[in-house]
């Protein structure tokens, strides 16, 4: 399946490329002089690999920010592939057709993105893949004239991990920042991690120059982890919500507070368990 077309790439700052997906997701491909970073692979409609490689001149080591559908759907395409002790288990189920139709095809359809050339909805789905390595706060990826250090930052998800680039200062922070609502309503979502994870990142505040997310505008507001730990402070505080949505079914509190947005599970819900096969 050819990738052209597909993905949008740009190059955000020297050697770290950002691969976007219409209307949805990024992948972000970071070059070293030994071997480069692919950081999470997408929902898979189409081949990244395709797209990540004459970027990387050399070998791939994926890195997924977390276990996420839309963030792992190319890692099968890989030998290599580092990921949170925490979800090592959550990235081997593969993703069956029908439930990538719901959330994926279906809502994409009555958008109207176009789907890229020779991919078939009624053969996607999303294979398992197993992790080579397991990652912890703390540890360095070497990739060769730069170093990727591991930041875990739970609160999206329980092993949500961010990598901070030693040559440019950049903080690649997948679903835990990015410009738009914050997802902090599922299962393994947790406010107060969310606030533990936001208050080490600003501890760091004076070694990141800037931030690239998991959707959206792939840059990331420089004041968010400020103005995101205030809004998370007053919901825990019992700062009333705006007002209730349903997501997968279920309702989900929503929080805005000027331009932070912010979903989390109302008191005694579990929050939204994503289906896996
Ligand atoms: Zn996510």
């Amino acid at each position: 399946m050819g990738s052209s077309g597909w993905f949008r790439v740009q190059e955000m700052v020297p050697g770290i490329f950002v691969i976007q997906e219409p209307g949805h997701v990024q992948s972000y491909l970071v070059q070293g002089k030994e071997r480069s970073a692919l950081i999470d692979t997408g929902m898979g409609f189409c081949d990244i690999r395709e797209a990540a490689e004459p970027l990387a001149g050399n070998s791939i080591l994926v890195l997924n920010t977390h276990w996420h559908f839309d963030h792992i759907g190319g890692n099968a395409l890989f030998t290599q592939i580092a990921v949170s002790i925490l979800e090592a288990k959550l990235i081997e189920k593969p993703i069956p057709n029908d439930l990538l139709r719901r959330i994926y095809v279906e809502p994409f359809m009555e958008q109207g993105v176009p789907f890229p050339q020779g991919f078939d909805p009624r053969t996607y789905k999303i294979r398992g893949s197993r992790a080579t390595r397991l990652l912890d706060h703390g540890e360095e990826i070497d990739l060769g004239g730069r170093i990727l250090r591991v930041l875990a930052t739970p609160g999206h998800t329980w092993g949500s991990l961010s990598f901070l680039d030693s040559r440019t200062g950049a903080l690649l922070c997948g679903d835990f920042l990015y410009p738009g609502t914050l997802y902090a309503h599922f299962e393994d979502s947790d406010p107060q991690a969310y606030i533990r994870s936001l208050k080490r990142i600003l501890e760091v505040e004076g070694e990141v120059r800037l931030m690239l997310g998991g959707h959206n505008e792939p840059l990331v507001p420089k004041d968010l982890p400020k103005k995101a730990l205030e809004g998370f402070q007053r919901i825990l505080e019992g700062a009333r919500p705006t007002y209730t949505v349903y997501d997968w079914g279920e309702p989900v509190l929503r929080y805005e507070f000027g331009e932070v947005h912010i979903l989390t599970k109302p008191p005694g819900s579990r929050g939204v368990k994503l289906p896996l096969a």
